[in-house]
């Protein structure tokens, strides 16, 4: 998911079959009020790997809430939905969803595992990569003046300005770094994450 805090690292840095072990894949927990209280022990060794951003490390993030790391009014109305459903129903669920590197199209998914006193722990597991045919970075928009794409943070596919929805490389113009406002993609909207858990 775009602009979630995650610790995971880049390619190279750990073969697949180690992050795709849920037990070895970052995780962070929130508490009733939806504020990070507790990471997994390797958080800042992964985030170091990766070449996460020194923002995201434990200490400074421990404590705020989740939604300030999450971009987009419509991303953050949904992890809101995905963990209010994961306390009522006592029911774990796993979220798919898209998160590139800069040369790597990334599948993975988001498992969250309901605990005690409110609490949700959220586990960020890798499926599968592979190269993108070009690099692509994007960044969030600053500001309204600098021109910007719309881009799904679950699935990360960009609008076209005829209004269709494709694969972010397909889509992209050839930049170094492209500009985007973060949402959700009709087909990832419509996918409510209160609905029956998937396992
Ligand atoms: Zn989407």
């Amino acid at each position: 998911m775009a602009e979630h805090p995650t610790a995971e690292p880049d390619s190279g840095h750990a073969g697949l079959d180690e992050l795709s072990d849920p037990a070895a894949s970052p995780w962070y927990t929130v508490d009733r009020q939806d504020c990070l209280c507790e990471l997994s022990g390797d958080w800042d060794a992964r985030l170091a790997e990766g070449g996460g951003a020194a923002a995201c490390r434990g200490a400074r993030i421990l404590g705020r809430p989740l939604r300030e790391f999450i971009a987009g009014d419509s991303t953050r109305m949904y992890l809101d939905a995905a963990l209010e459903a994961t306390r009522l129903t006592g029911q774990p669920r796993r979220l798919p969803y898209r998160c590139d590197t800069p040369t790597l199209a990334r599948r993975m998914q988001m498992c969250l595992q309901p605990l005690a006193d409110g609490r949700v722990r959220v586990t960020h597991q890798l499926l599968a990569q592979q190269p993108l045919p070009r690099p692509l970075a994007c960044h969030a928009a600053a500001s309204a003046p600098e021109p910007a794409r719309l881009r799904c943070s679950l699935c990360l596919r960009l609008r076209t300005p005829e209004g269709h929805w494709l694969d972010p490389v397909t889509a992209a113009p050839d930049v170094a770094s492209l500009a985007v406002h973060y949402t959700l993609c009709p087909d990832c909207g419509g996918r409510h994450p209160g609905g029956p858990h998937r396992r």
